[in-house]
């Protein structure tokens, strides 16, 4: 199950600043899953639910966002719109695209516990 070993990724991702930065326990976890991103946001979800307990997400809030896709279009020379990989540019028809925007899997915010109000943008890209 791919959302399985992604949601691994994630679990990693927390647990190593966990160890660097000294904190156990995370209060709120925001993972942006691109609509470009292959990801499909209900099974990693459930995935990281279900990796949870025993790890520092127990009791953790769960934030999926989907930000939409975005594509430079070179027939039209200019950003468009992309619902979903391989659909066509939707001003011209054209599948010269090349995705420029929702194409990732990342842990944008984590707040922790024993620090209230520290909550940080995290740059861990997971391609
Ligand atoms: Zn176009």
């Amino acid at each position: 199950m791919h959302e399985l070993s992604l949601a691994g990724g994630v679990l990693q991702i927390v647990e190593q600043a966990a160890a660097r930065e000294g904190f156990c326990r995370v209060r709120r976890l925001v993972v942006e899953a691109g609509a470009l991103s292959g990801v499909e946001v209900r099974a990693l979800r459930f995935a990281l639910e279900s990796l949870a307990p025993g790890s520092c997400l127990e009791g953790s809030q769960i934030e999926i966002e989907e930000p939409p896709g975005e594509a430079w279009c070179q027939a039209c020379s200019q950003s468009v719109p992309l619902a979903a990989r391989g659909d066509a540019c939707p001003r011209c028809g054209s599948h010269r695209l090349q995705p420029t925007g929702g194409t990732d899997l990342r842990v944008r915010e984590l707040l922790v516990e024993d620090r209230p109000g520290s909550a940080g943008p995290m740059a861990s890209s997971m391609s």
